[in-house]
């Protein structure tokens, strides 16, 4: 078969299983057996090897079944850094690089920041990648997340310090932070079966929701991070968007001020940030 003929032939049979960019995944996995975009417009005609036909067909057969592409390839991209994702983390959102976008510019210099439930890495990362004037903690409850983020860092030579346990818990002998962020899981549980199946049935539920209480990680928060920040130190988190102001109400003074929810590109409250302490 010739690389372009495999290009028709990979976008016709993804486009047949329901998937909507199935042009763009069909250069992506041809470009993940080694034919690029350019290769594919200058040489159309060249055979592919039958170890790539082989290659392609299987990527093909998992991904007719609804397997993130991410996870087939084994990895994503975030905020400009190619991170490997497995099964055990969450496949990085472009939300999630908004919510580092709106943190970055309000963190001071030298600060020490920490990342919660961290799952690939990415929002550690991020920062450490942006700026490397940063102390950065990461945790997660599960150690193959940990595995995963850990081998990411050192993949792209940046220093994070990664704990394991519970939401804040092992941030313990740390504190202060100036900062705490976090994409905790968010979505109720009833929720989970009309998502997506690529989110449904591959992604880790540990990472997608906690529980019968939607609420859970944002009442945690909103009750103990303020212990672990210095007076006036901030928190970011991502939130469901629909709880948006339930989960805002939940942060009140004296422990919080200055709270802020912030819309996301599609016009979704999505974000919340605020200060730890009385008003000043
Ligand atoms: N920060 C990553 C991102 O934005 O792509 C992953 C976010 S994912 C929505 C939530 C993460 O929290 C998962 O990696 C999950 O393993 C972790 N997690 C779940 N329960 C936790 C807990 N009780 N304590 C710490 N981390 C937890
Ligand atoms: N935003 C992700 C989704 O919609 C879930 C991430 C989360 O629960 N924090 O699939």
């Amino acid at each position: 078969m010739q690389s372009a003929e495999a290009r028709r032939w990979l976008a016709g049979q993804l486009a047949a299983a329901g998937i909507d960019e199935a042009d763009y995944e069909s250069c992506l996995l041809l470009k993940a057996v080694g034919v690029s975009a350019l290769d594919l417009r200058t040489a159309p005609h060249q055979q592919l090897r039958p170890e790539q036909r082989e290659q392609l067909s299987h990527w093909l057969k998992r991904r007719q079944q609804r397997e993130p592409l991410q996870y087939i390839l084994g990895e994503a991209w975030f905020y400009g850094l190619r991170l490997q994702v497995s099964p055990a983390v969450l496949i990085p959102r472009p939300e999630t690089e908004e919510l580092v976008e709106k943190a970055l510019p309000h963190l001071p210099p030298g600060a020490r920041v920490a990342d919660i439930g961290t799952g690939s890495g990415a929002i550690a990362l991020a920062l450490a990648a942006q700026r490397p004037d940063l102390t950065v903690y990461a945790t997660d409850i599960s150690a193959d997340a940990l595995a995963q983020a850990r081998a990411n860092a050192e993949a792209l030579g940046l220093n994070i310090q990664f704990l394991s346990g519970d939401t804040l818990e092992p941030l313990r002998p740390y504190a202060p932070f100036e900062a705490l962020i976090s994409n905790p899981p968010y979505i109720p549980q009833q929720n989970i079966a009309g998502l997506a199946p690529e989110v449904r049935d591959f992604e880790p539920q540990l990472a997608l929701t906690p529980g019968p209480d939607a609420l859970h990680f944002y009442r945690c928060f909103a009750a103990e991070a303020a212990a672990y920040l210095r007076l006036g130190g901030q928190l970011w988190l991502e939130l469901e968007a629909p709880l948006a102001q339930q989960t805002a109400a939940l942060f009140n003074a004296p422990l919080w001020h200055e709270l802020q929810l912030l819309r996301d590109l599609s016009g979704h409250w999505r974000f919340l940030t605020a200060r730890s302490g009385p008003a000043s």
